[in-house]
């Protein structure tokens, strides 16, 4: 009798993107005319093709492989060197973190689920809400939860209310935890923390021996001066967060895939019996394990992201998405809704009108503008009463989308 992994059957059905799935597609059938005018700003995925540096670095590594006196078999599972230096040399330069600290992977999607093998059973996790469903998810499949209430919450969890209020930075628990999961800036609100919000969390973590999970996908998306780029810019860091980082959104390889995990030497867990263990080897040898190392053409197209010309091509893509935000948010601000997020991030966070709910925002605008947002519920309780607009488009759909808020809803 072939037991299976009783926890999956605690993962919620009415998963996010397929209920929107769902409901586009029940209007799309019963308005077939409609149909062609809808714009998706759901999902966060990149829309702007693969820069040119990418793809030359990528034409050249095939033909490396086409060739039998440069073609490479297997290779080092965390990553090769060129790319592992390029990563320190152009993202933590005098941050501390050295190369073989740099663990590539084929995404960080993968990476935020995967690293839980490493970790224990027992632990108290903290997870922001609103969050990035993966968070979540990967703990249920994993068995670090009881099962979900009628809100979707999980037993076993801390749940960490992110609002208008706290700036969409959580307070720190009054509670001791073990794991925490930090996004910033944020997917869904598109929020920052700043240095003394995250030392707070390092200072947090130390104190009760807690790892912080910070999840960095959108850190090219940073605009303003004082808004910190990685965690380990906060003294102490090193001794308590692992950083998440991918080529995703930044070089818009989405499809391509690949990304990586940032684990210092210093970061300890510890053994059932009290006693340190480093996280480091234990990381190295789960992918070892686990994992054969990203394709090598894809590590050849994401270190051209670090070239000269991938640099310039990288931040044309960042300011064109980035355009596109400041767009939304003046569509939204101008009719008078609330609006966050948007100026560090790709993600416009905005209010519902007053006694409006999440879905009945999603539904409104389907129906009326025929243009696909996130509900902020489908991303936990707190994200009741918002909705979020993905910067995410051509600036051709974004400038209709911003006529057809205003036409709409204005
Ligand atoms: C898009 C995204 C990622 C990147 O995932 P990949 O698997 O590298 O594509 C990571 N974290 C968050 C919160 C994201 O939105």
């Amino acid at each position: 009798m072939a037991r299976i992994n009783d926890n999956f059957l605690k993962l919620k059905a009415g998963y996010l993107f397929p209920e929107i799935g769902r409901r586009v597609s029940a209007y799309t059938d019963a308005n077939p005319d409609a149909a062609a005018r809808l714009i998706r700003c759901g999902i966060g995925d990149v829309t702007e093709p693969l820069p040119e540096a990418c793809r030359k670095a990528m034409h050249d590594a095939v033909d490396e492989q086409g060739d039998s006196a440069t073609f490479r078999g297997y290779g080092p599972e965390q990553g090769y060197d060129f790319l592992r230096e390029a990563i320190v040399e152009n993202q933590f330069a005098g941050l501390g973190i050295s190369a073989d600290e740099v663990f590539v992977s084929d995404g960080s999607k993968c990476d935020t689920g995967n690293i839980l093998d490493i970790f224990g059973p027992g632990n108290k996790i903290a997870i922001t809400d609103p969050v990035y469903p993966v968070y979540v998810d990967t703990n249920v499949m994993i068995g670090n939860t009881g099962e979900a209430d009628e809100n979707g919450a999980y037993d076993g969890l801390v749940y960490l209310p992110c609002t208008a209020e706290n700036g969409f930075v959580p307070a720190i628990p009054d509670k001791k935890v073990d794991l925490i999961y930090l996004c910033y800036p944020n997917n869904p609100t598109g929020a920052t923390a700043t240095r003394d919000q995250l030392a707070a969390w390092v200072a947090y973590a130390k104190e009760n021996k807690a790892i912080i999970f910070y999840d960095a996908a959108y850190e090219a998306f940073i605009q303003e001066d004082d808004v910190p780029h990685s965690i380990y810019e906060i003294e102490g860091a090193k001794e308590c967060a692992i950083e998440f980082r991918s080529f995703s959104k930044n070089g818009g390889f989405t499809g391509t895939r690949c990304a990586y995990t940032v684990i210092p030497k210093e970061l300890v867990g510890y053994t059932e019996d009290g006693s340190e263990q480093a996280l480091h080897p234990l990381w190295s040898r789960r992918h070892s394990t686990k994992f054969n190392g990203a394709s090598y053409p894809v590590q050849r197209g994401a270190a051209a992201v670090f070239s000269e010309e991938g640099k310039a091509q990288v931040s044309a893509l960042i300011e064109g998405y980035m355009g596109n935000a400041k767009l939304l948010r003046d569509a939204c601000t101008e009719i008078g809704l609330d609006v966050y997020g948007g100026i560090n991030a790709p993600y416009v966070w905005v209010g519902c009108p007053e006694g409006v709910s999440s879905w009945d925002m999603f539904d409104r605008m389907l129906e009326q503008a025929q243009v696909v947002i996130t509900p902020g519920a489908g991303f936990g309780a707190a994200g009741e009463g918002y909705f979020r607009i993905s910067a995410f488009n051509s600036r051709e759909n974004v400038e209709e989308v911003c006529r057809r808020i205003q036409e709409n809803l204005g």
